[in-house]
C-alpha cells in the first residue's frame, strides 16, 4: 500500500489486485485475466519493487515496453527494458544494471529472454540478488489457436524448468476457456489460482447489422441520427479483412470528408507508423485497417470501432472492439456481416494447411461468432458468456434496445432445407432464395429449377428476410457452408428434426433498418451515444469547444496527444461547473 501510495499516487487497489499481489510476494504463481485498462501493471510493479531482487517482464510489444518504463522512470522506479531496438552499447549498460541489483524491473522481448547467454545471466542474478518474479505479460499470444500466437513464445516454458521457485504470473485481456487451459499448460502455471475480473465494458455499445451496402451503411452509422449523436469527427478504427479494401475503404471515406488514413501490413513501415502516430496524436483521425492495426495501440478516446467484414472469433472481436471508450465515456462497436463473410473464412479454414484439430477449433471459433451475430437476445449476456462471465441484460446494444420480433419459422426453415436438397446442395443462399421466392433468372430455366415443385413457395417473403433465414440456419448449425464448393450450402444432420417437423424453430425477423443507428425503432431517452458535447447545456457547448482549442494548442505545444492534457471528461466538468 505504501508502494502505491507513495510511488503510484493511488489510495487503494483496484479489482484483485491486493489479492494478486499477496498471492506473488507470498510466493504463488497466478493467472490474470483482466481486460485492458482493468490495471494489470501494478500487478507485477508492486511486488517487483516491494521483493529484493529483479522483477522480469515478458512483453512482445516493443513500443508499449518503451512507453511503460519512460513512465516508471518518471516515477522514480528502477526500470529499464531490452529488446531489438537498443544497440549493443545500450544493451550492455542494461545488463550491467541488472546485475549489479541496480534494477527492480526489467522489461525484455521474449526472443531475447529465452536465448542462452541471457538465461545464463539470468542464473546469477538467481544465485546473487535473486529474481522477484517472472510476469508474462499478453500470455494468450502462448496460443497456437489463438490470434496472437507468437512462436517465441513456446520457449517460457523454459522458465518453470530452470527457475522452478520464482513466481510466474501470467497476464492477459483476452483468453476464453481453452486459451486459459493452454496458458495454464505451456507455463506450467499448474493448480495456481485464476485471478478473473469482469470483462464487461458498459460504455460500448454493440450493434450488428445485415451486409448490404457497406459503406454507405458505415457513413448512417457515423452520422447517426442527429448532429448530437453524429461520429463524424471524433476518433475510429474501422476494420476490413483485406489490403485492397482497407485502400479503398479509406479513400471512399476521404472522398466523403473524413479524415481516414489506411494501415496494413502491405504498407512500409515508415508509413505505418507516421499513421499511428497521427491517429494517437490528432483528434478525430479514422484509421481503417487490417487486423495488423492494434496491438499496442493504447488511445482512450476512441470512440468507435466498426468491423465492415467478420472478425476471426469472438476473442479477436472483443479485442478489436475493446479498443474503443477506454476513457469510459460512450462509444461504439459497430459490425455488418453477411453470409459472404461466412463462405469466406470457411474456405480460409478449409483451405490452411493447419492440422485438422486446429481447423476443428477454428471452426468452432467461427460457429460461436456467428451466434453471437444472429443473437436474439442480448448481445453483452452472449460476449461475456463466451469469457465465462454471466450478466443481465444490458440495456446497451442493439437487440436490448431493439428487441428483435421473434417468430415461428419453422415452416420456413423446411422450405428452405428442401430448396437446398432439391437443387443437390450445390448452390450458394443466392440461387436457392431466387428458387424460393420464384425468380426465373437464367441460370434457373438453364439448370431447369423452375420446374421444381419449391420454385416460388416462399414468395411470401422478400429476398432480404430470406437471406436472415439463410444466416440464422447456418449460425444454428442447420446449413453448413462447402467452401470446396464455391460456398454450396449442405444440410447437416441437424436440421432432420426441424425437416420431419419434430422441432420448432424461432427465428428473429430481419427488420429493414434505416442506415443510420437508431436501429428501426424508439429511442430511449439518455441512450444515444453522445459526442463529446452532447450532454452540455447550449450555453457550455461553446465553451467546451473553446477549451478543446486551447487543449490543443497546449498538445500541440508539447508534442503530445490532447488526452494526456486532459480528457474529454474532464474539459466537460469544467465547462460544466465553470
Ligand atoms: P492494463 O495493463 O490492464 O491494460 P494498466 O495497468 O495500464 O491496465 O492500467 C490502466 C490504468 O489504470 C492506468 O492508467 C493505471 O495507472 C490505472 N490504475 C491501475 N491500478 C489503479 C489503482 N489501484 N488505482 C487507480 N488507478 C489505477
Ligand atoms: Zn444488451
Amino acid at each position: 500500500l505504501r508502494v502505491l501510495n507513495e510511488v503510484f499516487g493511488y489510495d487503494r487497489f483496484r479489482g484483485a489486485q491486493a489479492e494478486i499481489i499477496e498471492q506473488v510476494m507470498t510466493g504463488g504463481d497466478a493467472l490474470v485475466l483482466m481486460p485492458t485498462g482493468g490495471g494489470k501493471s501494478l500487478c507485477y510493479q508492486v511486488p517487483a519493487i516491494v521483493t529484493p531482487g529483479l522483477g522480469v517482464v515478458v512483453s512482445p510489444l516493443i513500443a508499449l515496453m518503451q512507453d511503460q518504463v519512460d513512465a516508471l522512470r518518471l516515477l522514480g522506479v528502477r526500470a529499464a527494458f531490452l529488446n531489438s531496438s537498443l544497440d549493443a552499447q545500450a544493451a550492455g549498460e542494461v545488463i550491467r544494471s541488472m546485475t549489479t541489483g541496480d534494477l527492480d524491473l526489467l522489461y525484455v522481448a521474449p526472443e531475447r529472454l529465452v536465448s542462452g547467454g541471457f538465461l545464463a545471466q539470468l542464473d546469477r542474478i538467481h544465485a546473487g540478488h535473486g529474481i522477484a518474479l517472472f510476469a508474462i505479460d499478453e500470455a494468450h499470444c502462448v496460443s497456437q489457436w489463438g490470434h496472437d500466437f507468437r512462436p517465441e513464445y513456446l520457449g517460457l516454458s523454459v522458465l518453470a524448468e530452470r527457475f522452478p521457485d520464482v513466481p510466474r504470473l501470467a497476464l492477459t485481456a483476452t483468453a476464453d476457456q481453452i486459451t486459459r487451459a493452454e496458458i495454464r499448460d505451456r507455463l506450467a502455471l499448474g493448480a495456481a489460482p485464476e485471478f478473473i475480473s469482469s470483462f464487461d465494458r458498459p460504455n460500448i455499445r454493440y450493434t450488428v447489422v445485415e451486409k448490404l451496402t457497406a459503406r454507405d451503411q458505415l457513413m448512417g452509422f457515423l452520422a447517426g441520427d442527429s448532429p448530437e449523436t453524429s461520429l463524424i469527427g471524433t476518433s475510429g478504427i474501422v476494420y476490413c479483412s483485406s489490403r485492397k479494401k482497407v485502400d479503398q475503404t479509406a479513400a471512399w471515406l476521404a472522398g466523403q470528408g473524413i479524415t481516414a488514413l489506411a494501415y496494413h501490413a502491405g504498407l512500409d513501415a515508415s508509413a505505418r507508423r507516421a499513421t499511428q502516430d497521427r491517429f494517437q496524436r490528432e483528434e478525430g483521425v479514422v484509421v481503417v485497417a487490417t487486423i495488423a492495426f492494434g496491438m499496442g495501440i493504447d488511445k482512450p478516446d476512441v470512440r468507435f470501432v466498426a468491423h465492415l467484414d467478420l472478425p476471426k472469433s469472438i476473442e479477436a472481436y472483443y479485442q478489436e472492439t475493446g479498443r474503443a471508450g477506454r476513457d469510459g465515456d460512450p462509444a461504439h462497436a459497430w459490425m455488418a456481416y453477411g453470409l459472404a463473410d461466412v463462405v469466406l473464412q470457411r474456405s480460409w479454414i478449409d483451405s490452411s494447411d493447419a492440422p485438422p484439430e486446429i481447423r476443428r477449433v477454428e471452426s468452432a471459433k467461427l460457429d460461436a461468432l456467428l451466434g453471437y451475430c444472429e443473437a436474439a437476445t442480448c448481445r453483452r449476456v452472449v460476449l461475456l458468456d463466451y469469457f465465462g462471465e454471466r450478466t443481465e441484460p444490458c440495456g446497451n446494444c442493439d437487440t436490448c434496445l431493439v428487441p428483435p420480433v421473434l417468430w415461428d419459422g419453422t415452416v420456413e426453415a423446411q422450405k428452405f432445407l428442401s430448396g437446398v436438397i432439391r437443387t443437390g446442395q450445390r448452390f450458394g443462399a443466392g440461387h436457392v432464395i431466387d428458387l424460393l421466392v420464384g425468380r426465373s433468372t437464367e441460370r434457373m430455366t438453364a439448370l431447369e429449377h423452375d420446374q421444381l415443385p419449391t420454385f416460388g413457395v416462399g414468395a411470401d417473403l422478400d429476398q432480404q428476410a430470406w437471406r436472415g433465414v439463410a444466416r440464422q440456419l447456418v449460425a444454428q448449425g442447420l446449413l453448413t457452408v462447402d467452401s470446396s464448393a464455391y460456398g454450396a450450402l449442405r444440410v447437416t444432420p441437424a436440421a432432420q428434426p426441424v425437416l420431419r417437423g419434430e422441432l420448432r424453430l424461432d427465428l428473429r425477423r430481419a427488420t429493414p433498418r434505416p442506415a443510420g443507428r437508431a436501429a428501426g425503432g424508439r429511442r430511449r431517452r439518455g441512450a444515444g451515444v453522445q459526442t463529446a458535447h452532447a450532454d452540455l447545456a447550449g450555453a457550455d457547448a461553446g465553451l467546451f469547444e473553446g477549451l478543446r482549442t486551447e487543449r490543443k494548442s497546449i498538445a500541440d505545444e508539447q508534442g503530445v496527444p490532447a488526452y494526456v492534457v486532459f480528457h474529454d471528461a474532464t474539459l466537460r466538468e469544467i465547462a460544466t461547473r465553470r
